[in-house]
């Protein structure tokens, strides 16, 4: 594959990137390579993958994946990989070109959402013809997404299948049991108060699964900014239904809902993670609580916590 590499470099120059928050890179020690885009699909692949795989993760903390452009070093790892996974549904909107090339060139390229049927995924409002891609909201949904990274590990050692398996289930019973604690948690606040403001539509599978009328300013994706009639919009409705908070969140610039708060009345309840993690081993504490916002687990229960402490 090593005729790939030129191709790749030079794709990626076109449209370097000026991010200041690339991960550390993890090489060699003989172990097969495997690129994550997000950072939620490098924690799951982390964990399926474990000491037998090298693992790079292209974006880190407070990364947006709306906007990243893949660097001239993610390219070079891309062309190594032995695979790679990414959310797919339009997410990476500025990699989509380069994934689909090497996936047509018969590299193996896995989107984790590949395995959601068609009816779990909801439609984005924005007049885009492609399902909303902000599914990890939903803990029992993101299960799925094990399966496809499971397989795909597999295929590049076949001689692990049977541990990536058995990893792959333990964390689907995490998985699991974090969505009925979810659950769980956000049905101590009143049905009527349930309503999530946030900067863009990041959660619309969190508000179907755990209950929550959810707002976004921007709208699906972050390219477009929130304009004035957003706002107008936002604080006439926070108005209306008396919302006491709404949240800023890590991967999107706080000024727009700074702006909403000051002019609502709301207070700010606090920093959701959306569409990227927190720094691993880094934590929050919450009513005494400390999560790892590295993680996807601890970046779920952070989240749900923050939202009931401000609404209830
Ligand atoms: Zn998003």
């Amino acid at each position: 594959m090593s005729f790939l590499r030129p191709l790749l470099v030079s794709l990626a120059a076109a449209s370097l990137c000026n991010c200041d928050k690339t991960p550390v890179q993890t090489q060699g020690g003989g172990k097969p390579l495997v690129v994550a885009t997000t950072t939620m699909i490098a924690d799951m692949v982390r964990e399926i993958g474990g000491e037998d795989i090298e693992l790079a993760a292209l974006m880190g903390p407070g990364v947006d994946p709306h906007l990243y452009k893949p660097s001239a070093e993610d390219a070079q790892k891309l062309g190594t990989a032995k695979a790679i996974f990414y959310n797919g549904l339009m997410l990476e909107g500025r990699m989509s070109e380069l994934l689909d090339r090497l996936a047509a060139q018969g590299r193996a390229v896995h989107a984790v959402t590949s395995k959601m049927p068609a009816a779990s995924l909801l439609q984005s409002d924005d007049g885009s013809h492609h399902p909303d891609p902000h599914v990890w909201g939903d803990a029992k949904l993101w299960t799925s997404a094990i399966e496809v990274v499971v397989e795909g590990l597999g295929a590049v050692i076949p001689g692990k299948k049977a541990v990536f398996a058995e990893r792959g289930s333990r964390l689907k019973a995490d998985y699991l049991a974090l969505h009925e604690w979810a659950l769980a948690e956000s049905a101590k606040i009143p049905a009527e108060r349930r309503i999530l403001i946030t900067s863009h539509d990041a959660f619309n599978y969190f508000g179907r699964a755990y209950g929550f009328q959810v707002v976004g300013v921007q709208g699906i994706s972050t390219v477009s900014e929130a304009g004035l009639a957003d706002v107008a919009k936002t604080v006439d409705f926070i108005k209306s239904k008396q919302v006491k908070a709404i949240f800023v969140e890590s991967s999107v610039p706080h000024a727009t809902i700074e702006r909403i708060a000051k002019d609502s009345g709301a207070k700010i309840g606090g920093e959701l993670f959306s569409d990227a993690l927190g720094t691993p081993g880094e934590t929050v504490v919450i009513d005494g609580q400390s999560y790892d916002c590295g993680t996807y687990p601890g970046m779920l229960r952070s989240n749900v916590s923050s939202i009931v402490k401000a609404l209830n």
